[in-house]
């Protein structure tokens, strides 16, 4: 089939879910060329089979809330792909948790985890819960209740779910929690566990980090490096926290971070004692970003999630790490980043640039890099987590972040080689979905038709 062929044949699939479509179309034209130079990847219809997840368990969750009224939400697990190894993938509790949000990121989470190198497979997981505004017991209530169910599909070597928007190390708690009391074993079945009972060292740290590394890789390739460059960051969670801290480390200077209602611009930049600050604020207050402004005497805008852009991408810098959500980077905003002389725009969230403000980030230059490369820090560190698991034993911190490090490396040079070799040398997107799906579309080649 041609682009528009395999592309027509998922739409008429999978009507209503755009994001699942947006994430085929970019992956299915960056890998056309890999399809035409090998008639037998078409023959097996490989790219299609990736396309369709191998399985999709969707439930309902029901809770009681403290006022003893009967809540009822939607779950999900997508298990998109098994060719490499177990599922593995986040979960996500937010309102706006849909089947096509779910396959979109399962679909992505093929690609990055194959590029790790570690030997896992893709999927991911989560509900429209919305975890702002409840209590503790209710948080704690509706992740047994969500578990309830999980729990029959999941297993240390048959699906590994991990953290995402809205599911922390709190989250993750009361999930292992309720996973071991119902199937009565001690096994490495969630990763982002808390040190002491099965965690990782560095892998709260791990994406925030690995996506500052390859930003690291992306600027060393061109003999520039991050030290006094402005740096524009969106969210205020897990991701951009560690972000904004290793951006401080490594001499670069921060100034924006957001959450859904708003961003602050701290034109002085974040400082260690800043961010400690925003950490407390977000992970154990649980306030909002406006806070920070109050408290910092910098400004606060408030930003419309139905206008044409958005303010934040509109502030002069040198580097751009969107680390909120989907979609939050459109044409008009990356015409912004442009015109302002952005230099790197390194993606910390999962598909937060449209198609449209891609191409105008590649055509005028930028350094892109999709978030299947450079927030695979996270899922590597997952991968770690179970390694260590497996084997019963914890590497120190310095031997985690030194195989991070090396991995995000290795991601880097790996995407830019396959771009190269198919003659987009410089472009991480496409070299990103080639390298992931040629060694996807090998092993489920050698598994046979199944
Ligand atoms: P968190 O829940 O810790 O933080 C999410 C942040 O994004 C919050 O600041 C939140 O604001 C903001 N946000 C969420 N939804 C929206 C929205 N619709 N509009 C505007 N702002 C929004 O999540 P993570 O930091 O873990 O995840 C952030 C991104 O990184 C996601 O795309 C995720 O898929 C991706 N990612 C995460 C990994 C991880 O290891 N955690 C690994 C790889 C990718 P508010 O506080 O108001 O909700």
């Amino acid at each position: 089939m041609a682009h528009s062929d395999i592309l027509a044949f998922v739409k008429q699939r999978n009507p209503h879910e755009p994001e699942f479509l947006q994430a085929a179309e970019e992956v299915i034209d960056s890998v056309l060329p890999v399809i035409d130079k090998n008639p037998e990847y078409r023959k097996l219809k490989l790219l299609e089979r990736m396309l369709e997840p191998e399985r999709l368990i969707s439930f309902r969750v029901t809770w009681l809330d403290d006022k003893g009224e009967v809540q009822v939400n939607k779950g999900f697990r997508v298990q998109m792909n098994s060719a490499i190894g177990p599922y593995k993938g986040g979960l996500r509790f937010h309102p706006s948790v849909n089947q096509s949000v779910l396959k979109f990121l399962a679909f992505e989470q093929i690609f990055k985890n194959a590029l790790t190198g570690i030997p896992m497979g893709g999927g991911k997981g989560g509900s429209d819960f919305d975890p702002k505004g409840k209590s503790e017991n209710e948080i704690m209530k509706f992740c047994q209740a969500f578990m309830g169910e999980l729990a029959r599909h999941i297993g240390h070597r048959l699906d590994v779910p991990a953290g995402d928007i809205g599911v922390g190390g709190r989250e993750i708690g009361y999930l292992f929690g309720a996973y071991k009391k119902i199937r009565n074993e001690f096994t490495g079945v969630l990763t982002g566990k808390g040190i002491g009972w099965g965690g990782s060292l560095i892998r709260p740290e791990a994406t925030g980090y690995g996506l500052i590394y390859f930003a690291e890789n992306m600027l060393q390739n061109k003999g520039d490096s991050l030290k006094g460059k402005t740096c524009l960051v969106s969210g205020s969670g897990n991701v951009s926290q560690y972000a904004i801290e290793k951006i401080i480390q490594m001499g670069g200077k921060v100034v924006t971070a957001s959450d859904s209602n708003g961003f602050i611009h701290d034109e002085a930049g974040f400082t260690t004692e800043k961010l400690a600050f925003l950490m407390d604020l977000k992970n154990n207050r649980r306030g909002r970003i406006k806070d920070y402004a109050d408290k910092y005497k910098c400004t606060y805008k408030e930003v419309d999630p139905k206008a044409d852009h958005n303010p934040l991408w509109s502030i002069k810098a040198d580097c751009a790490f969107p680390c909120a959500t989907q979609n939050e980077v459109n044409g008009k905003d990356a015409s912004n980043l442009v015109k302002n002389g952005v230099k790197v725009l390194g993606e910390g969230a999962n598909m937060p640039t449209t198609i449209e403000g891609i191409n105008i980030l590649i055509d005028n230059g930028v350094m892109y890099s999709p978030g299947k490369a450079s927030n695979a820090g996270g899922v590597a560190t997952s991968g770690l987590e179970m390694t260590q698991n497996f084997m019963g034993s914890n590497w120190t911190r310095e031997e985690v972040d030194g195989k991070l490090r090396g991995i995000m490396k290795s991601i880097h040079d790996t995407a830019l080689a396959a771009a190269k070799e198919y003659g987009k040398p410089g472009n991480y997107m496409v070299g990103a979905n080639i390298a992931g799906f040629v060694k996807v579309a090998n092993a489920m080649k050698a598994q046979g038709v199944i």
